[in-house]
């Protein structure tokens, strides 16, 4: 089994400094390859929607094709088709901008996250992508936690090596971690559920809640007795990539 985390989209949001990735994990599983999240997608470098092109400019994302998935994938000697699942863990146009690109894969995502798409109704939905979906997604959607993963509320996922779904709304309606078994232990990508890095102090409590929503504090104290699960979110520093995907935190110089 190879677990590969790629970087599919670049920024450097607010400080030059503050020079970012965005892991999605690539997986060799018993259905195939399965991609967890997409980051951004060819259209958004081809022929961005006046919301990206926006996106791009206040986060600095660099407009670079081969930071794609796809682009990353074949350079890994797969082929798009290969790609028979994607496992998203919401759906902001930084997450799921890579949806078009493999139209036959399945998208498993929870049901609370298309309806919000759906039917937006908070400002933070503004970052859902309407290009991103207009293919036709062929949508799997769960809203039954049906195991404990650890302590955690949890939707098993029909593959192998064991994958779970973890709710964790409030960056978005539908927001969820993605728990996936890796050799003795887990990687458990939390999204933009935490800030950069994991870093838990990286960002005061009140800006954490208004934008990541309220799992700050409990991951926290749940990842501190819980040391054979590797935690990642939604974006990481670049220097995470650049050093082998070690998961220790960095903190930007
Ligand atoms: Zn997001």
């Amino acid at each position: 089994m190879t677990i590969h985390i790629l970087n599919c989209a670049s920024m450097s949001p607010w400080f030059p400094r503050w020079r970012t990735g965005t892991p999605c994990i690539l997986i060799d599983t018993d259905q195939g390859l399965v991609l967890v999240d997409t980051g951004l997608g060819l259209h958004d470098y081809e022929s961005p929607s006046p919301m990206v092109r926006f996106f791009k400019l206040d986060f600095g994302i660099k407009n670079d094709p081969e930071n794609s998935a796809i682009c990353q994938l074949r350079n890994l000697g797969h082929a798009p088709q290969e790609v028979r699942h994607i496992v998203m863990t919401h759906l902001h146009f930084d997450h799921a901008g890579g949806l078009s690109d493999f139209p036959h894969a399945q998208v498993h995502a929870h049901k609370r996250e298309l309806d919000a798409v759906l039917h937006p109704r908070h400002w933070i939905e503004l970052a859902y992508d309407p290009a991103d979906f207009k293919h036709g997604p062929n949508w799997v959607l769960y809203d039954q936690v049906t195991d404990q993963w650890l302590g955690l509320d949890a939707i098993r996922m029909p593959f192998t090596p064991e994958m779970f779904l973890v709710p964790l709304f409030g960056h978005t309606r539908g927001h969820c971690g993605v728990a996936v078994r890796d050799g003795d232990g887990w990687l458990f990508q939390c999204a933009d559920a935490l800030p950069t890095n994991v870093q838990f102090d990286l960002t005061p409590d009140w800006l954490n809640r208004l934008v990541l929503g309220p799992h700050v504090p409990r991951l926290r104290a749940w990842a501190s007795a819980h040391p054979e699960v590797r935690l990642l979110a939604g974006h990481m520093w670049q220097s995470f990539f650049e050093t082998g995907s070690s998961l220790q935190p960095v903190v930007p110089t």
